[in-house]
């Protein structure tokens, strides 16, 4: 069975309201074996930085075997940093002008994680930034921020390739896409860039993750889902590393592995697929704050 789950949202993220003592109760009676909590980390401001010491209290008061403390990064644009950086909020931030695509930057540095004592990072493309609304430049800067996720050493697993925000322009008024920017279609994006993803993937030991809500469901076309489970397994056999993420934001935290067995084991995945990533060692600080 499939008994791990590396991506989890607590009470502590700021979307998010899952109690931390159900999780680890749920964890229990579902017999997962290894799980952890990864909070968003968005912007360095403060607000995001609360709520990170929080998500590492929960983990410290619910320690329990097989569970961990990781993060969600997501990319943010470096002048968007630079300037949180400075004035400690994002009011006022506006995004550069102009065609050229903007420099990309996470949250936490290596240093921020060796102090809050991460034990590993998985990261996401979840914003167009200053991308104007054509289906081919977002194709580009999705695959474009997602090669930043792949081979920058502060993470561990891409999460949800091809996950993409709301955009009222391409979503029926259920809030579902039915066709851009790759949901009608997934054979829109050019195979080169997933041969492109899988080298650096395995070049920097980048795992990529099966999120429940891209592998089934009824939020994308049904033909949708069978292509992108294809695109997975394509990419494993190419040498990439599995691993699975609910992305569970709040309760009940639910037993998945018949829905994920039944989605997966029609490409041929089984669960000996399945990887966990990177764990680090990175001691933390004792008193965070100072
Ligand atoms: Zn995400
Ligand atoms: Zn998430």
């Amino acid at each position: 069975m499939y008994n791990s789950d590396w991506h989890i949202h607590s009470e502590a993220s700021y979307d998010a309201s899952l109690p931390v003592e159900e999780l680890i109760a749920s964890a229990k009676r579902y017999g997962l074996k290894q799980f952890g909590i990864t909070d968003h980390a968005n912007l360095n401001i403060p607000s995001f930085w609360e709520n990170m010491y929080k998500s590492k209290q929960l983990y410290e008061k619910y320690q329990y075997e097989g569970f961990y403390y990781g993060v969600e990064l997501t990319v943010i644009p470096k002048s968007l940093y630079d300037y949180c950086a400075k004035y400690g909020t994002r009011e006022g931030y506006t995004f550069p002008s102009g065609d050229k695509p903007c420099e990309l930057e996470f949250m936490l540095t290596l240093e921020d994680l060796d102090k809050l004592g991460i034990m590993y990072c998985v990261a996401g493309a979840h914003s167009i930034l200053n991308v104007e609304l054509d289906q081919n430049k977002i194709i580009r800067e999705w695959h474009r921020q997602q090669m930043y996720i792949a081979t920058d050493p502060r993470v561990d697993v891409l999460a949800h390739p091809w996950w993409f925000p709301s955009i009222k322009e391409w979503q029926d008024s259920e809030g579902r896409y039915f066709d851009k920017p790759w949901f009608g279609d997934f054979d829109v994006i050019p195979r080169s860039m997933h041969n492109e993803l899988a080298a650096a993937l395995i070049e920097n030991d980048v795992c990529i993750e099966a999120n429940l809500s891209m592998i089934c469901g009824n939020s994308y076309p049904e033909n949708f889902y069978r292509k992108y489970n294809e695109y997975l397994r394509y990419m494993f056999e190419k040498g990439v590393k599995l691993v699975f993420g609910s992305d569970v934001h709040r309760s009940p935290y639910g037993d998945y592995r018949e829905s994920v067995e039944k989605a997966l084991s029609v490409v041929g995945f089984k669960p000996e697929d399945f990887s966990a990533p990177k764990i680090h060692k990175r001691s933390g600080l004792k008193n965070l704050k100072s």
